[in-house]
């Protein structure tokens, strides 16, 4: 064990938090959330326990995919500040003890950005070649759609260029072409500009479509992965410390490749979609087969590398990696009325109203989350038990504006009700009166309160990462228990997935001292017995953390 290493690598101890600008916090009253409004809750986020945040893209756009549609990558949109803003909240944030990373979004622009505009508008224009054009819709090239719902081709015609574009997003976003020398010069320009005023790090939008070169007839001198590699370079040298966390929704043995070779020299971190897949089948199951079966699936990374796990994000629970059959067991559990589900395959709902409010198993599966090999990323508003708002359309019902209080607007802006840039969750369960900050602050036992001791528990444990996992075996199908060793540490996490409590029986290794087991977080009696064998008691979805010396 050598503690020194895990400053170097932060981000794999790191406790995530996603939040959109727009609606976190107005600061102006405008009705829209800003940097001002963010800087002033920066102390919140430090009392949580949050040592990363993890903006969405606040770069000026037409908005027309909630900011994932950008139309100039070295500026801040107006409504939510200005570049100044920007820096001052970089600087309380690290004042705080807090880094700052944001979204890359560079696999397309939007279509209102002066590249493309250029681009169609001259065959001759300098930056025609930025984006990937056709005369006729290529036999090869891609054929699936991230939007089914919305789009039919992954090819567009324009008037105005006299030619189809490529976009593998909504019509409204061409993408850009990577095999273009300059576009990769400017994408390193990019991350050399934010990094040059403060960010830590990105999380990078979509790699795979971004990697992807189907559909361009141009070659690429660089193999894309060694381009990858190319700008993870160039980001460390810029700031040694930075972290890349992807994007990258594929089965585990083709993200692994996304980490790169043995080194680890591609993608510090990637978010874990398969084993949050599996953790909503074996919740609906109340069976922790599936996640047992995805983490024994799960690719051994490089030393230096680690996953991001999460519950939910700013996206639909995307179940695409579930059988039909197991989608809609899920779909029956979590969200049986089709205006709960999105494209088929996903949910577009918040735990707590899939969960129907239930405390208990709210927590466990935070404490869960939290437990799993990688470092935790919660979304803004999980700390307090937000619900969606379905009423705000397709993936957007779960990007509402955070609950403060309980005063007008949910404390998020003072602007008239009107101006409020997207409806706030109403409703006497999970509206502001019943679901707010504020209130939660000042209740014991809250689970904003209880939130941040898991964070807490979590920091103090940093064997969950650099250690090594394994597996325990117990006998409950309804138990999930897993062991971390790192050097002389060892710690213990066992969950209880079922709604009955439960009571499992395992052996510790000879070299692990029974007197000295520790309680950590959890409730319930638990014993070592003389031959080395641990009972440990469990409620209704209780969770039990134990730190093993040995
Ligand atoms: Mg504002």
């Amino acid at each position: 064990m050598d503690i020194s290493r895990t400053s170097d690598v932060w981000w794999k101890n790191a406790v995530f938090y996603c939040l959109d600008v727009e609606t976190f916090r107005d600061g102006n009253g405008d009705g829209v959330g800003d940097f001002l409004g963010l800087s002033q809750e920066v102390d919140y986020l430090a009392g949580l326990g949050v040592t990363c945040i993890w903006l969405m893209p606040f770069y000026p756009s037409p908005n027309r995919d909630d900011g994932y549609d950008i139309t100039d990558y070295y500026s801040v949109d107006p409504l939510l500040g200005t570049l100044g803003d920007f820096v001052e909240f970089v600087r309380i944030a690290r004042d705080r003890g807090i880094r700052v990373i944001a979204d890359l979004v560079v696999n397309h622009t939007s279509k209102e950005h002066p590249w493309f505009k250029s681009a169609r508008s001259d065959r001759n224009s300098p930056y025609r070649d930025w984006y990937i054009w056709s005369d006729e819709i290529p036999e090869s090239g891609p054929d699936d759609l991230v939007f089914p719902d919305k789009e039919k081709s992954n090819w567009e015609w324009d008037e105005e260029a006299g030619q189809y574009f490529l976009h593998r997003f909504y019509k409204h976003q061409p993408d850009l072409n990577i095999t273009n020398p300059k576009v990769r010069e400017e994408i390193r320009r990019i991350v050399g500009f934010w990094l040059e005023i403060g960010l830590a790090g990105f999380r990078v939008d979509a790699v795979p479509f971004l990697l992807e070169t189907a559909g361009i007839t141009g070659s690429m001198e660089i193999a894309p992965h060694d381009w990858l590699r190319d700008l993870r370079s160039f980001l460390g040298r810029r700031r040694g410390d930075a972290v890349l966390m992807g994007e990258v929704n594929l089965e585990y043995e083709e993200v692994r490749r996304f980490f790169g070779d043995e080194s680890g020299d591609e993608l510090h971190m990637c978010l874990n979609f398969n084993l949050n897949q599996a953790l909503a089948l074996a919740l609906v199951r109340e069976d922790a087969g599936a996640l047992v079966h995805s983490l024994r699936a799960m690719p051994s990374l490089p030393a230096d590398a680690a996953w991001a796990n999460f519950v939910r994000n700013h996206d639909e629970w995307s179940l695409d990696k579930l059988t039909e059959a197991e989608r809609q067991e899920v779909f029956r559990a979590l969200g049986p009325r089709e205006e709960m589900q999105l494209f088929g395959r996903g949910l577009r709902r918040r735990l707590p109203t899939m969960l129907d409010g239930d405390q208990a198993r709210i927590r466990m599966v935070y404490s869960l989350i939290f437990a799993l090999p990688g470092a935790p990323v919660l979304f803004y508003g999980e700390e307090i038990g937000m619900a969606e708002n379905l009423d705000i359309p397709g993936r957007m019902s779960v990007r509402a504006p955070m609950q403060w209080s309980d005063g007008p607007s949910a404390g998020f802006s003072s602007a008239q009700p009107e101006k409020i840039c997207r409806p706030i969750v109403e409703g006497k369960r999970w509206g502001p009166a019943a679901v707010n900050v504020a209130a939660q602050q000042r209740e014991r036992d809250s689970l904003l309160n209880w939130m941040e001791q898991l964070i807490r528990k979590r920091r103090e444990m940093p064997e969950i990462v650099f250690g090594s996992w394994s597996l325990v075996a117990v006998p409950e199908p309804s138990i999930l228990a897993l062991r971390y060793d790192w050097g002389s540490r060892s710690a213990l996490v066992i969950h209880n997935l079922g709604e009955k409590p439960a009571t499992t029986s395992f052996k510790l290794r000879p070299q692990d001292r029974p007197e000295a087991t520790a309680d950590i977080l959890g409730h319930g009696k638990f014993s070592v017995g003389k031959d080395g064998t641990m009972t440990v008691e469990l409620e209704r979805y209780g969770y039990r953390w134990f730190r093993l010396a040995a």
